[in-house]
């Protein structure tokens, strides 16, 4: 992993204050729109431009933990994403897309490569993405972009595999302490710092990135860690509260980055994307956390395109897509080459049908997501959890012994809460022979298993400390 440019000592910083970062943001909103009107139809001219002009630059970001249906703009009573709605309302949401798994690592190794966690196996702790596999950096860096990924979660750090094609790939020092962290007080492994570490990270490249295209990937993380500033407002004290007010916070360091975007007149030259790896529970299904099932709760994630122009109106997209379908897209619309063996495809026919009317849509794929149970078990065997979505069905699959089998019609019951199975088995047998082509077909395109790596104890305490339970 080369460091050149952007030195990680820039990354250093201390006392920032982020109630000035944020008051900035309201300022740079008065200068008005940066970014003309166009038609979706300037969506398909993008990849000729950028071919040409070679000028879009691509700003990625993924907040851990976040479900859709805690964003205003997802039909959420509170309003916990102001900024985050804003964008979506000029670009193209997707409302129904799901995770390819539950936890940080199997989900981004998905993201990242565009295939399903059965193909590139990264299933376990100690799992790691071979050198072999095509990450999106990499294409981007080919195509002579700048690449940049900021993150606080250890799952996707440079030992894992996931900094391959980074120029810079960094985790930002933890600035002065000024967040209430709810779940991780008193531990002495915490997570320290906060995304403002990150935002100001990111801040601090734009302000120094010169004219060359480049790519931005910001991982934030205190949605996952309930983490807030007192700048934010409160909903309550019970947890789905302070998660709410976590996004709340997020957001508003989302705006401080649109802000600077627009400081540095970047927004009609970036297209933005924000994404999740995976939801929240909140006891709909008895557990609380993720990583540990695959219901709705966990794995309905937003997803959000932003074009370096505004779509007046926005467009939402009901059709059911999943996080493989990202990156295929983005370098579609960057006129880019593909992943090689993606499982996903680009959603632009889909955008580009929904904006002009079209009845017939390209077709809509069944969506699969995967969790080992005990994928953090050091010494016990793993199970693998599957589901399955086409329509308005959804059968969730573990491999047990014996096999247990949920079915949910998403249509009548979005929630998960009743079981069709027991009385519509043979309802359910044609999502079962898909499960069964989705296992049997399972085989990594670039042709190597994925590696196991050894996890010191300490980095192991460290991976703890975000809420996992590694058993020793
Ligand atoms: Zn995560």
């Amino acid at each position: 992993m080369a460091t050149r440019g952007f030195d990680s000592y820039r990354l250093y910083f201390a006392g920032s204050a982020i109630l000035v970062l944020i008051a900035l943001v309201a300022q740079f909103e008065l200068r008005g729109p940066s970014r003309p009107v166009a038609g979706p139809e300037a969506l398909a001219e993008l990849a000729t431009r950028n071919r040409q002009q070679r000028d879009l630059n691509l700003v990625f970001l993924l907040v851990d933990t976040l479900r859709a249906d805690r964003l205003g703009v997802y039909g959420y009573e509170r309003p916990t994403s102001p900024h985050i709605d804003a964008l979506a309302r000029q670009g193209v949401l997707f409302e129904d897309v799901v995770s390819q798994s539950t936890w940080t690592k199997t989900s981004m190794a998905s993201l990242w490569t565009a295939t399903h966690p059965a193909n590139h196996g990264v299933l376990r702790f100690d799992h790691v993405l071979p050198d072999a596999a095509t990450l999106p950096a990499e294409i981007l860096s080919e195509a002579g972009y700048r690449t940049v990924g900021v993150w606080r979660n250890g799952w996707v750090e440079p030992k894992f595999g996931f900094a391959q094609g980074f120029d810079t790939y960094v985790r930002p020092a933890a600035g002065a302490e000024r967040m209430r962290v709810h779940r991780e007080s008193g531990n002495p492994n915490a997570l320290t710092g906060s995304d403002e570490d990150l935002t100001l990270a990111a801040l601090d490249f734009l302000e120094h990135s010169g004219d060359r295209r480049f790519f931005l990937y910001l991982h934030y993380m205190d949605v996952h860690q309930y983490a807030y500033s007192e700048s934010s407002p409160s909903f309550g004290t019970a947890y789905p509260d302070l998660y709410d007010r976590a996004i709340h916070w997020t957001d508003s360091l989302v705006g401080a980055l649109l802000g600077a975007l627009r400081k540095h007149d970047l927004m009609d030259r970036t297209l933005i994307v924000l994404a999740a790896d995976h939801g929240e529970a909140f006891r709909e299904h008895g557990v609380e956390g993720h990583g540990r099932d695959l219901y709705r709760e966990t794995t309905h994630v937003p997803l959000i395109l932003s074009p370096p122009f505004r779509l007046e109106p926005g467009l939402r997209i009901a059709q059911t897509v999943s996080n493989v379908d990202i990156w295929p897209t983005l370098l579609d619309l960057l006129g880019l080459p593909g992943l090689p063996g993606s499982d996903g495809r680009s959603l632009l026919p889909l955008v580009l049908a929904e904006a002009g009317g079209a009845t017939a849509q390209p077709a809509e794929r069944p969506v699969f997501a995967q969790l080992m149970l005990g994928w953090g078990n050091v010494r016990r065997e793993s199970v693998p959890l599957f589901s399955v979505t086409e329509g308005s069905r959804r059968l969730i699959a573990s491999q047990e012994d014996p096999p247990r089998f949920e079915l949910y019609d998403r249509a009548r019951d979005p929630q998960e809460q009743n079981d069709l199975y027991p009385e519509a088995a043979e309802e359910a047998a044609e999502l079962q022979r898909l499960l069964e082509a989705y296992q049997r077909d399972a085989n990594p395109p670039w042709g190597q298993a994925p590696l196991v790596v050894e996890i010191e104890e300490l980095r192991l305490n460290q991976l703890r400390a975000l809420g996992y339970s590694i058993e020793r």
